[in-house]
């Protein structure tokens, strides 16, 4: 059974950092399919400011192409607040028990992770991959809070053992990309070129629907 990768994110804009660590999660977990889960309501972020359709239809432009990728669409349009740990909940349902599953996290949002709704909870419905760059330490790092460091400790997995379908962590290197959503959108506001950052299909959509274009307070 070929393991499915679960990808969540604001995708406010989605760019190549996004595109780029689920294409080496991808190839490197050997995913069948990566799910890309725009957040409805991001309960730790406040509200993203562009409207949820929008960023759904952004990820559905950037993943047009690629076999691998797919976009689920259940978080934008709940009118909950979304948690990941809800969002596995059904997603195990839907595929099974037995059925794989990795949770793709960058290293930051590992590191936040303690702060999420019933996040233990999430190691039992999962397996966690964060990517990291080359060179760092995060799983060492004192800037892990010690109770992730525990569960870390008990789960990490050497790279390339097989996976059962939740529990374990692992920790992946990526191509570094310096690229962020919120400097994307400090770019388009002083009206400067994001190009290159992000695909032209998402930043043609940009254009078209004006979004980014003027700060927001
Ligand atoms: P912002 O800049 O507004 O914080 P973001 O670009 O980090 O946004 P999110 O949608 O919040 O975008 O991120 C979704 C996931 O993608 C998170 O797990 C985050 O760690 C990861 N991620 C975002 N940008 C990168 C990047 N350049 N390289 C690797 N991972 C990234």
């Amino acid at each position: 059974m070929q393991p499915i990768g679960v990808f969540g994110g604001t995708f406010d804009p989605i760019h190549f950092g996004h595109l780029r660590l689920a294409e080496e999660m991808a190839e490197g977990l050997g995913l069948g399919r990566v799910r890309f889960i725009p957040a409805g309501q991001p309960p730790h972020r406040g509200a993203p400011r562009t409207a949820a359709s929008h960023r759904l239809e952004m990820v559905r432009r950037a993943i047009a192409g690629n076999p691998c990728f797919e976009v689920d669409a259940r978080e934008v349009a709940s009118p909950n607040p979304s948690y990941t740990v809800d969002t596995l909940t059904a997603l195990r349902a839907e595929l099974g028990s037995e059925q794989p599953l990795w949770l793709l996290l960058g290293a930051d949002a590992f590191l936040g992770l303690p702060a999420w709704h019933e996040w233990r909870r999430l190691f039992q419905l999962a397996n966690i991959a964060v990517a990291a760059r080359p060179g760092a330490r995060l799983l060492q790092s004192g800037s892990m809070p010690d109770e992730l460091k525990h569960e870390v400790s008990r789960r990490q997995q050497a790279s390339g053992s097989a996976s059962g379908p939740a529990g374990s962590v692992l920790l992946r290197q990526m191509t570094p990309l310096d690229i962020s959503a919120t400097a994307i959108r400090d770019t388009l506001a002083r009206q400067g070129s994001a190009r290159y950052l992000l695909p032209d299909a998402v930043l043609d959509y940009i254009h078209e629907q004006q979004l980014y274009a003027h700060h927001e307070h």
